[in-house]
C-alpha cells in the first residue's frame, strides 16, 4: 500500500511480520475510537502480530489474524480502519513463509 505516496525500501534482512506490526501500531495509535472494529480490532491485531513476532503463536493464531483482518476491513467506519489490515494482507500474500517460520519455531520449541 502506498498510502500518501511514500515509499519505504527494505533489504532482505527486514522481518516482514515486524513491518506489519509497525504499521498496525500506527493505526492503533491513530484510531479515533468511534467504532469498535477499529478501536478494539487494531489492538487485538497488534497483540497477535506481537505474539507471532516473538515466536509464541500457533497456527490457530494465524487463522484468527486473517479472520480478524477481514472483519476489521469490512466493518470499520472509515478509511483508517478499513485499510489498517492491508499491510498484514500484503505481507501474508508475499511473505507468508516468514509468518510460518516464526510459528513453526513455536511448535518446535513447545
Ligand atoms: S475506523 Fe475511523 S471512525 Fe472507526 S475508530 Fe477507526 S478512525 Fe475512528
Amino acid at each position: 500500500m502506498m498510502g500518501s505516496g511514500g515509499m519505504i525500501v527494505m533489504d532482505e534482512s527486514t522481518n516482514m511480520v515486524d513491518v506489519a506490526r509497525f504499521f498496525m501500531e500506527f493505526c492503533m495509535d491513530e484510531s479515533c475510537g468511534k467504532c469498535i472494529p477499529c478501536r478494539v480490532g487494531t489492538v487485538q491485531l497488534y497483540k497477535l502480530l506481537t505474539k507471532i513476532s516473538e515466536g509464541k503463536a500457533s497456527f490457530a493464531d494465524l487463522k484468527l489474524l486473517e479472520e480478524l483482518c477481514d472483519m476489521v476491513k469490512h466493518t470499520s467506519l472509515c478509511g483508517l480502519g478499513q485499510s489498517a489490515p492491508n499491510p498484514v494482507f500484503s505481507t501474508l500474500r508475499y511473505f507468508r513463509d516468514e509468518y510460518l517460520a516464526l510459528i513453526k519455531q513455536t511448535a518446535i520449541s513447545s
